[in-house]
């Protein structure tokens, strides 16, 4: 750790004092609950593997409290708030640390790959790392994803149903399009359970920390990924429904009697439901798919 500053943000008395001199109000439209526990700032610093070669992009810093502990670990930090009100308070709280930058943005609308250009060039190595707000943590970690930014891990506190979708193994009700989605990118680990009263305000739902080991190549191979995801989904939408009846929405209802015997002859049951396939199956039936010019 390199810098220290007296009382942590974090700090529950410190959070109190910096919201009342600046006469902050939180909005719940945008899923402001700050951090106020140390131990868990320690596991989530710990999580992201950062040292001063790293860099870490942080998506609503809130008042700072985990944004400091990144500016004392890491060589330099991003942070993007969408709440234009924080920016005079986290400049203010911020000022110790030469190496955080805070613009204001919508992490949804930023031009990621720029920012990377622009703020990281030169590092061994970049990080997300952030107290997600849970009303767009779907749509934020895709984004990461999707757009192939080089991350080295995403660390998130999220709702505890999503970090357990996002880590679900085929088998049970949490698996689903999310877990294919998350693993076919990343490896995922649960780091901790995180009650509600570690935040500023107590939010109604129970919290996770997860991180996402971004893989260097994806889980499977697949000729067209905007096709292997639609297949995912179409055998997602009626989970009670067998792989075939919610393939069949993909083949044609006339083709389902070719549908039933193009899985079976590539090792897939077609009585079976889509929970519990795997990632390699998936590949595998989108591949016969294609081949069979079933459209996906
Ligand atoms: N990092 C702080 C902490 O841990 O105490 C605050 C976390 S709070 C759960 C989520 C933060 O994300 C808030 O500061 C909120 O204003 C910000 N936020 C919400 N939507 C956002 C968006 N689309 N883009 C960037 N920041 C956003």
């Amino acid at each position: 750790m390199r810098q220290t500053t007296g009382t942590a943000i974090a700090a529950a008395g410190r959070t109190k004092e910096i919201i009342r001199r600046h006469g902050f109000t939180f909005k719940k439209s945008l899923g402001q609950n700050f951090l106020i526990d140390s131990n868990i700032l320690d596991k989530i610093i710990a999580a992201a593997g950062l040292d001063e070669t790293r860099g870490a992009l942080e998506i609503g810093p809130g008042i700072g409290a985990l944004t400091e502990r990144l500016a004392q670990t890491a060589g330099r930090v991003v942070a993007l708030e969408i709440d234009q009100r924080l920016l005079p308070i986290l400049e203010d709280v911020l000022s110790p640390y030469g190496n955080v930058s805070v613009i204001h943005a919508d992490i949804l609308k930023a031009d990621l790959q720029r920012l990377w250009e622009e703020s990281f060039a030169g590092l061994a190595g970049v990080s997300v790392v952030a107290n997600l707000p849970y009303y767009v943590t779907t749509p934020i970690v895709m984004k990461l994803l999707e757009e192939r930014l080089p991350v080295e891990h995403i660390v998130v506190m999220v709702q505890k149903e999503v970090a357990e979708r996002m880590a679900a193994r085929p088998g049970g009700k949490e698996y689903g399009s999310l877990s294919i989605a998350v693993q076919y990118y990343c490896e995922p680990e649960v780091i901790a359970s995180v009650p509600s009263g570690a935040f500023i305000p107590a939010p109604n739902v129970d919290s996770a920390v997860i991180r996402l080991t971004k893989r260097r190549e994806p889980a499977v191979a697949v000729p067209d990924e905007a096709r292997f995801f639609r297949v995912v989904h179409a055998a997602f939408a009626q989970r009670r429904k067998t792989i075939a009846n919610n393939l069949s929405a993909i083949s044609g209802k006339e083709r389902k009697a070719e549908l039933a015997e193009l899985l079976t002859a590539n090792g897939i049951q077609p009585e079976r439901r889509a929970e519990t396939l795997s990632l390699a199956e998936f590949a595998r039936i989108d591949e016969a798919l294609a081949k069979a010019g079933m459209k996906g």
